[in-house]
């Protein structure tokens, strides 16, 4: 028996144990209520103060946060108040013919009381948007957002504490010590967006309790381009997610494979549109982000001198000031595998380039790999995107396109493996806090009685009988 006495968050966990049946009796019209306030608070009271936390955070340009903090979370909200009617109906299944007299259903059921630990690079979208999912599965919620996004921890903390009660919903801020102390506790679930290592260190934690996880990680998603693919879109497209809040996303192109006769094209393109969305001084643009802190910013920093120490070569190099912790957009082509740039996700504005001359050399390359949170593939032939699909695995894929499938609430979203567990959005993020109880009613008496003991001859033919047709 463990005893929890001493852990600082022993008795908000306690609250909202003892208060969880309660939340779970909820009916649709309270927790429709429950989402329109959060609503509320995103679209106008709190709506100025997220941007500006988040330009605190990370000089994160102003529509950004309007599509990324606000709109995302408030389309999540819209879409479960258009389907919760239907996902908290009981869901009725077959019964086979062995079973008459009986029927069965499935009851999407809270999980009870959950943990959320979110990440610094979205922290409003990636701490609400699975926040909604849990309200409208009807459980109680701790949050544990990033502590290194602190001014939208702390402004998250304050709309949490003014929408709701603390047995129902609470905040805590604090580091990496808070986190542990939290993950000590018996969570029934628990929904985490953050890096690998530290999703292995949940997962360990949740093991002592069983606790179910979601896993939202990230890794080195790939954009493959193949010669057939429309160069100018790929290099559009590539440009805007890898420079979209700097680079720090976790579906952001990680590095981009592409055919050798189209390098060139592309890298044109590439400059074209960099100098089309951010103007010849990017450093001056309102449209460019800023690395987060100095801890990160030294990381790139490192991953830059690395492959400058190698034979690579940079076709496109950025500026860089310490300072602003600005990095411009690098492109840097020839790396050795074992340069950093191929090794670590990049989570920032350095795109790695790797050509091929043949399609066998992709798919035995991202074989040896650990499946990406997002796979890219852009060409004009269905035989190609489909033989890198079927040979490749992929928590999510976009074909000629990259970032937006995250933005489709009726697609699961979520890494496999080293990229993730669980998927979520919409009807998955539903579904990730929720248990699926089996129901089976007995109405009428039914074939099954016929072969309770005692085990006659007759019952033996019977049951022979019933393997062979039933
Ligand atoms: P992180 O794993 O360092 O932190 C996430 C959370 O875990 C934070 O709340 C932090 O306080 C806590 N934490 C950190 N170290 C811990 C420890 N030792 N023990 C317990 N808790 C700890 O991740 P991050 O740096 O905030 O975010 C970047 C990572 O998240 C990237 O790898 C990115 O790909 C990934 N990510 C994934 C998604 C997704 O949806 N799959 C979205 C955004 C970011």
């Amino acid at each position: 028996m463990i005893d929890y006495r001493d852990n600082p968050y022993f008795d908000l966990f306690l609250k909202q144990k003892e208060n969880q049946y309660k939340v779970a009796q909820s009916t649709y019209s309270q927790r429709i209520r429950k989402l329109n306030k959060l609503h509320n608070a995103l679209e106008y009271t709190y709506r100025k103060q997220i941007k500006e936390a988040l330009y605190k955070d990370l000089k994160r340009p102003i529509i950004e946060s309007d599509l990324v903090a606000i709109y995302l979370v408030i389309k999540e909200i819209k879409h479960a108040k258009a389907n919760l009617h239907r996902w908290l109906k009981k869901k009725k299944v077959k019964s086979d013919l062995v079973l008459l007299g009986t029927k069965s259903w499935i009851k999407y059921e809270p999980k009870g009381v959950c943990l959320i630990m979110s990440p610094w690079n979205y922290p409003v979208n990636l701490t609400f948007s699975p926040l909604v999912a849990a309200i409208a599965a009807g459980n109680t919620v701790i949050i544990k957002p990033s502590e290194i996004s602190a001014n939208c921890s702390e402004l998250m903390e304050v709309i949490v504490k003014d929408l709701f009660e603390e047995d129902e919903i609470a905040l805590i801020q604090g580091d990496v010590d808070v986190a542990q102390n939290l993950l000590q506790l018996p969570f029934n679930h628990i929904f985490f967006t953050g890096s690998i290592p530290v999703g292995k260190i949940v997962m360990k934690a949740a093991a002592r309790h069983l606790s179910s996880v979601t896993l939202e990680l990230g890794g080195k998603s790939p954009v493959i381009i193949d010669k057939s693919a429309d160069v100018k879109l790929a290099a559009k497209t590539v440009v805007w997610l890898k420079h979209f809040n700097c680079g720090q996303t976790c579906i952001a192109p990680d590095y981009v494979f592409i055919q050798e006769k189209i390098l060139e094209s592309f890298i044109t393109h590439y400059k074209y549109y960099l100098n089309k969305f951010y103007g010849s001084d990017i450093s001056s643009s309102e449209s460019y982000g800023r690395i987060i802190n100095k801890k990160h910013f030294n990381r790139l920093i490192s991953y830059i001198d690395n492959a400058k120490a190698s034979e690579s070569e940079f076709l496109i190099e950025g500026k860089i000031n310490k300072e602003e912790q600005f990095i411009g957009p690098t492109v840097i082509s020839n790396l050795k595998q074992d340069a950093l740039l191929m090794q670590e996700e990049v989570f920032g504005p350095i795109l790695p380039v790797k050509t091929y001359d043949h399609k066998e050399e992709v798919i035995n390359y991202l074989k040896d790999k650990d499946k990406p949170l997002a796979l890219y593939v852009y060409s004009k032939s269905s035989f190609f995107t489909d033989l890198i699909i079927n040979n490749t695995r992929a928590g999510t894929t976009c074909i000629n396109g990259n970032g937006i499938q995250f933005s489709n609430h009726h697609l699961p979203f979520g890494g496999s493996n080293s990229s993730g567990i669980g998927k979520a959005h919409g009807f998955y993020s539903f579904k990730a806090f929720s248990n699926e109880r089996a129901v089976l009613k007995r109405y009428a008496s039914g074939p099954v009685t016929l072969l309770f003991p005692p085990y006659t001859t007759f019952k033996e033919k019977l049951a022979k009988l019933t393997v062979k047709w039933f």
